[in-house]
């Protein structure tokens, strides 16, 4: 058996290096290493992949989710509402802006934003929601927009870890992940299920006005060059980074494929484990069948209960297995964003949570031979 990796970005880059070399190559012949073609290409490229009318590339998936706040014109003392369960970059930015974040509880089955503690939170000063896709699957998006449009509220969906994923809404229809609210942000981290060797992100939108308000945001507030109307940043995708994603971009869909095989395989190893609550996948679905392009599994996170989570994953760390905690404190927790408007009683899946869940290596080269040691050696220890 291979040793087992968290992700295995060695073993995906063997079965592609050809393509990858040769992408980074042209980069690198051009010397168009900044806004080169490539760039340009991937952008293209990945607006026809999503359906949606704007791409705008950018450094990483945190800046992502800034400008896309500083595109709407949100202003200190604006309220966003966000997950209490997700990784810190989420709420970071609002409160770098000056904004006020406002964290709300997730829901136990799918670890997303709780629509009805998001009722609870909307004041007056709320101007927008984050919904975070977490570990593959989206948020309620019908919910979402629904409270949105009733209260006037921008939506900014972050997609740093469900590309690929689609909602299927209540009346039938179905859009990518990133292409429902208002503007959404990327990360192309290289653990992401599109990951670039380095850092990368990108902003989606569907709006024209904010996405040239956005391409000026980007490149320090310029709109013609050297006239900067707006404060701006400066955040973009390298020519490089944007050769490997263009490369892997048309491979994306069988890698998340792969990872709901591997899924699949896990929760059939677990099934009705008295200890172990495998992913819910998506929304109408309860199993991850064949077909299934809701849930992509960035991450593959089981709920353990009545047994000692710890003990779990450090018995896993002897036997080399890699596995994680995500996340491990709530973010209403975090010395950063402790504050006294919070009621502790308010998060109280989250603060279960961070006590059950543990993530299993989840990438595109798992080996049946590894699933098997992983599921047997979770199994064993547990009947102890
Ligand atoms: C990875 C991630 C980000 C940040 O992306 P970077 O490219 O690392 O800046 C933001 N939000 C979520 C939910 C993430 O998983």
């Amino acid at each position: 058996m291979n040793k087992i990796q968290m992700v295995d970005l060695k073993g995906q880059y063997a079965s592609i290096k050809e393509v990858v070399n040769a992408s980074i190559q042209e980069v690198i012949d051009n010397a168009s290493f900044i806004n080169g073609p490539k760039v340009k290409e991937f952008q293209a490229n990945l607006e026809a992949y999503l359906g949606i009318k704007h791409v705008i590339p950018c450094a990483n998936g945190t800046d992502a989710l800034q400008i896309a706040m500083m595109g709407l014109g949100l202003k200190p003392g604006d309220e966003v509402i966000t997950a209490d369960f997700t990784f810190a970059a989420t709420v970071e930015v609002i409160a770098l802006l000056g904004l006020t974040p406002v964290l709300v509880d997730v829901d136990p089955d799918k670890f997303n934003i709780d629509i009805e503690a998001v009722k609870k939170a909307i004041t007056p000063k709320t101007k927008a929601i984050v919904p975070v896709h977490l570990f593959g699957q989206c948020a309620n998006m019908d919910a979402i927009m629904e409270l949105a449009e009733a209260h006037n509220l921008f939506v900014i969906e972050d997609n740093a870890q469900a590309i690929g994923a689609n909602f299927t809404s209540k009346n039938g229809s179905k859009a990518k992940a990133g292409t429902i609210g208002h503007v959404a942000s990327t990360s192309f981290f290289p653990s992401k299920n599109l990951g670039c060797y380095g850092d990368g992100g990108a902003i989606f939108t569907n709006d024209d006005d904010l996405a040239h308000t956005i391409r000026g945001i980007v490149n320090h507030g310029m709109y013609k060059r050297y006239h900067h109307d707006v404060v701006g940043v400066n955040s973009r995708l390298d020519s490089i980074q944007a050769a490997v994603l263009d490369a892997k971009l048309p491979k994306l869909d069988a890698y998340n494929k792969a990872r709901q095989s591997a899924a699949r395989k896990y929760n059939a190893a677990f099934k009705n484990h008295k200890n172990i609550i495998t992913p819910k996948a998506g929304n109408g679905c309860e199993t991850i069948c064949d077909n299934c392009d809701c849930h992509v599994f960035h991450q593959y996170t089981l709920k353990i209960q009545n047994a000692d989570r710890d003990a779990l994953a450090a018995h896993l760390q002897s036997k080399d297995i890699p596995c994680g905690v995500y996340y491990p404190i709530p973010l209403h927790k975090q010395k950063a964003y402790v504050d006294d408007r919070y009621n502790d009683a308010d998060f109280k899946v989250t603060n279960t949570l961070i006590d059950e869940v543990i993530s299993l290596p989840m990438h595109t080269e798992l080996e049946d031979d590894q699933i098997d040691f992983i599921t047997s050696t979770i199994i064993d220890f547990l009947s102890k």
